[in-house]
């Protein structure tokens, strides 16, 4: 059965409505702009960082990413499908492609055209299959069937980028990578945790400044804060837990 990755334990979302989002950012970065002015060049201390990490900790202890999956195969697949879509999107689709293919050898054994009717409902259907039948084909060929445990390895597989990368690393193999999507790049930027132009900017500034005790989870728990609190258009800042560290002048409470 496929791991539902539960949104039950998200700090008060409050709404279930979920703006549309690009979860792979284009080469370049193509993401939401971080804020209308400029937040208070004040950095944050290192105090208020553990503070900011230790209340998000409190309030969702285990956070958990949304796509659904079977294993680290079909968690790669679906984050693949993920560009440009929405987790809900993806996750309507993976739910029969799955059941008929959640190995590489079964995927490539499927073929392009009959995974393009499995996720003709997500956006670039075509490239992510040709993308997917590649990658599985890739998997068999160099890696056992495995899905590889290193950036390097991973990002050569077609379709993965940095970002995927880091999702695969941190939600299959516990590692405690960031991945930088347009709610993460917003919230570093809006709050001024971690300012930067391009994502990977962002992904170092956080890794320069998250605590290493916080770092497996950081990047679920400012997915879901940008997601359902810290909205792009209408951040929710009176059901914010770290309004008062905020640096975001135009904070509404
Ligand atoms: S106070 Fe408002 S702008 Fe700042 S992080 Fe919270 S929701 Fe976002």
């Amino acid at each position: 059965m496929a791991k539902k990755a539960s949104a039950s334990n998200l700090q008060k979302p409050g709404s279930r409505k979920r703006e549309a989002r690009p979860s792979q950012p284009a080469a370049g970065g193509r993401h939401a702009a971080p804020a209308r002015k400029s937040p208070s060049s004040r950095p944050w201390s290192a105090a208020e960082i553990a503070d900011a990490f230790s209340r998000f900790a409190k309030a969702n202890p285990e956070p958990k990413g949304e796509l659904e999956h079977i294993n680290p195969y079909t968690l790669l697949v679906a984050v693949v499908l993920s560009a440009q879509a929405t987790d809900a999107g993806v996750n309507k689709a993976t739910r029969a492609l799955f059941a008929a293919a959640d190995t590489p050898e079964k995927m490539a054994a499927l073929g392009e055209e009959r995974l393009r009717d499995f996720i003709k409902t997500i956006g670039l259907y075509r490239t992510k299959a040709k993308n997917v039948i590649t990658l599985s084909e890739q998997l068999i060929a160099r890696h056992g069937g495995q899905v590889p445990r290193t950036r390097e390895a991973l990002e050569a597989l077609p379709g993965v980028g940095r970002k995927t990368a880091n999702v695969v690393l941190n939600i299959a193999f516990g590692e405690p990578t960031l991945a930088v999507d347009t709610h993460v790049f917003r919230v570093a930027n809006r709050t001024g945790l971690a300012p930067g132009k391009t994502p990977l900017e962002v992904e170092l500034a956080l890794e320069r400044v998250i605590p290493e005790r916080f770092k497996h989870h950081a990047h679920h728990w400012l997915i879901l804060h940008g997601r359902y609190i810290c909205l792009a258009r209408k951040p929710s800042c009176a059901r914010c837990l770290i309004v008062d560290l905020c640096r975001w002048p135009d904070k509404s409470v």
